[in-house]
């Protein structure tokens, strides 16, 4: 049983290969590049997998995506339906969100941002006590990633709501539906969390028209993918000052470039894609379960809805 592994991380790809032929020791695990010969497998573990994946091995079918979203499967050319698609459903990564997004706010609503800049001029001053009413957080997309950060956010008493396509029953947190709520519940937020996966109704969600409804003040952060933001948009709308400030960790290009003005502005702040990395040990151990699930004809989790697009 041959078994690919795909990705455009290269400096990580001696770890997840040894890794998974440790865990998947009845399988030849192949470090495949463009240069290979067709080599028959039908699975492959993929990441961003390069366009010509399908082309050249059209035996495949069934691909287990080494992260959360699978916005980079979904738009490979020769997809078809006899290809099944697995995703990683948390493997450690819902904790990492929840603990990145919840310092991010808790920067902006505890002024800590200010405090770093006063320390740089040795300057003792206290600002106001923080106000929980004032800071309703709104997570869009309340899925793994959403549920389990929403669920932090509302453990520290701040009013808390999430928006999905299902309703979602969760303790202290506020349940707004599709479309027909998506107004509702921008219009009460004041910190926006985008945990959505990336599809064609979600791409651009981050726009003007959207940002605009939020409360005066209010911060936006990224977690989702970078093309769920008008970049420009965002820029406009800092400089104009209802939005007050930015935590972004994806970018429509990634490594973000050295010129991008995101980089230098005085009310974004950058992180490189790290907000919840996938673990070696939780994802690979993950990936084996469903492989061997998969060889089973076994229903497995984090099967791929493509209708949805997620
Ligand atoms: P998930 O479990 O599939 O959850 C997706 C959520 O989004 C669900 O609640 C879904 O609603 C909701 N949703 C999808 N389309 C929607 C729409 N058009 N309108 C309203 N709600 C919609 O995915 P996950 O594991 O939580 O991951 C979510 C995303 O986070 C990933 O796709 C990826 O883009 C991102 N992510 C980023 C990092 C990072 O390091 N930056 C790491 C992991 C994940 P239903 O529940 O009703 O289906």
């Amino acid at each position: 049983m041959k078994i690919l592994f795909v990705t455009n991380q290269k400096h990580e790809t001696d770890t997840w290969v040894r890794l998974l032929q440790q865990a998947l020791p009845e399988a030849e695990i192949i470090n495949w590049h463009e240069n290979l010969p067709a080599t028959g497998a039908e699975m492959a573990v993929v990441w961003s997998p390069p366009k010509q994946l399908l082309e050249n091995e059209p035996d495949l079918c069934a691909l287990f995506n080494l992260g959360a979203g699978v916005d980079g499967i979904l738009k490979l050319p020769g997809l078809h339906n006899g290809i099944a698609i697995y995703r990683i459903e948390d493997a450690g990564m819902s904790a990492q969100m929840a603990e990145y997004v919840v310092h991010a706010l808790v920067r902006v609503s505890r002024s800590l941002g200010s405090y770093n800049k006063q320390q740089s001029i040795s300057k003792w001053h206290k600002l106001p006590d923080i106000t929980r009413s004032e800071w309703p957080v709104g997570v869009m997309g309340m899925g793994v990633m959403g549920a389990r950060t929403a669920q932090a956010i509302a453990a520290l008493d701040y009013p808390v709501a999430g928006w999905s396509t299902s309703p979602k029953n969760i303790d202290n947190v506020k349940s707004y539906v599709g479309q027909q709520q998506f107004n509702e519940f921008l219009t009460r937020t004041r910190v926006l969390v985008n945990l959505l996966p990336l599809t064609k109704n979600t791409a651009n969600i981050l726009n003007r028209a959207n940002m605009a409804r939020l409360l005066p003040d209010c911060h936006i952060i990224n977690v989702g993918r970078g093309d769920h933001l008008v970049e420009e948009d965002l820029l406009e709308m800092l400089d104009q000052g209802h939005i007050g400030g930015a935590t972004l960790d994806v970018f429509k290009q990634e490594p973000l470039p050295a010129e991008h003005p995101f980089w230098a502005h005085p009310k974004i702040t950058v992180t490189p894609h790290i907000s919840a990395a996938n673990l070696f040990n939780e994802t690979v151990a993950q990936i084996a379960k469903k492989v061997r699930d998969y060889i089973q004809n076994k229903n497995t989790y984090g099967d791929v809805q493509r209708g949805r697009g997620y």
